[in-house]
């Protein structure tokens, strides 16, 4: 990690309860983590694969299953924040080889049924506008789904919108990943609150309460406006790990680079002023931290 972006040490532990289960929160690139408490693992946009640019430009990706059998052996259930290739792809392979359940938008279902995954491993979570958010249980873990949106990062605009239509078995290009509909995922376990925001978007900025851990997206965190002091008086966190700073073309076994012009260091310190005593940092790549 470069010097001016903050950085954890591998397993820290951001917080101070020593009397509770921790909760393991490893960052798996781009917005993708894997969070287990108590032997319950749940996935949250997990992509190995990281196809390389060239992949991306020439042809459909498919998911690298080798990678996933090393890495993620066992998962309780996944989640899915939305539908583009860097949050999606890996999610049914994933789904089919532990058996896990698979919670998101229609899209995030349309992919995966028609990917093999069994219907019965699917869940959606769609609310309809001005309803409640979706809440599920998942082992120790109540899950709540709140509709968000994707930040404009392509002029003002986010990319690849719209509803994705799978191709029944057969492997996509990634401009077919459409985005589909965006969650913020909240996570109470163990009698902490863990926040996943995915896209650097906030559509919402009621104060929510204190959150032990927010999972923050970095890219394409300028294009909203005062994004970091917003997130702060809607989620006080006590701790931010940064996520989606990376350059997610480079093999998930090789060290994280920062993406150009992310502003991860101002991203960290702007979070840092506006709360009263978080902890603010990025792990490296497959490296995990405790709450
Ligand atoms: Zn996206």
């Amino acid at each position: 990690m470069r010097a001016q972006h903050p950085a954890f040490g591998p397993e820290e532990r951001l917080l101070t309860q020593p009397d509770r289960s921790p909760i393991r929160v490893q960052w798996l690139g781009t917005a993708g983590f894997r969070i287990e408490f108590e032997k319950h693992v749940v996935l949250i946009d997990p992509y190995l694969t990281r196809a390389s640019l060239a992949q991306c430009i020439l042809g459909p990706v498919r998911s690298d299953t080798s990678a996933i059998a090393r890495i993620l052996p066992r998962a309780d259930a996944i989640l899915v924040g939305h539908t583009h290739f860097d949050h999606v792809l890996d999610v049914p392979d994933i789904a089919r080889m532990t058996g896990a359940t698979v919670y998101g938008s229609w899209s995030a279902a349309r992919l995966c049924l028609a990917q093999g995954v069994a219907p019965e491993r699917v869940h959606i979570v769609e609310s309809g506008a001005g309803s409640a958010p979706n809440v599920v249980q998942s082992g120790p873990m109540r899950i709540r789904f709140l509709r968000s949106a994707h930040s404009g990062l392509i002029a003002g605009r986010a990319p690849f919108p719209g509803e994705l239509e799978p191709s029944k078995g057969e492997p996509m290009r990634v401009e077919r990943y459409r985005c589909g509909s965006v969650f913020t995922i909240e996570i109470e376990v163990g009698g902490r609150r863990l926040v996943h925001m995915g896209s650097a978007r906030l559509v919402d900025d009621t104060p929510t309460g204190e959150t032990d851990l927010l999972m923050l997206c970095t890219a394409g965190w300028r294009t909203s406006r005062e994004f970091p002091e917003r997130v702060v008086r809607a989620y006080a966190p006590r701790a931010v790990v940064l996520s989606h700073w990376d350059d997610f073309t480079r093999p998930i076994d090789q060290r994280a680079r920062v993406l150009p012009a992310m502003g991860v260091g101002t991203l960290a310190r702007r979070v840092e002023q506006q709360a009263s005593h978080p902890r603010v940092g990025t792990t490296e790549l497959l490296g995990a931290v405790i709450v």
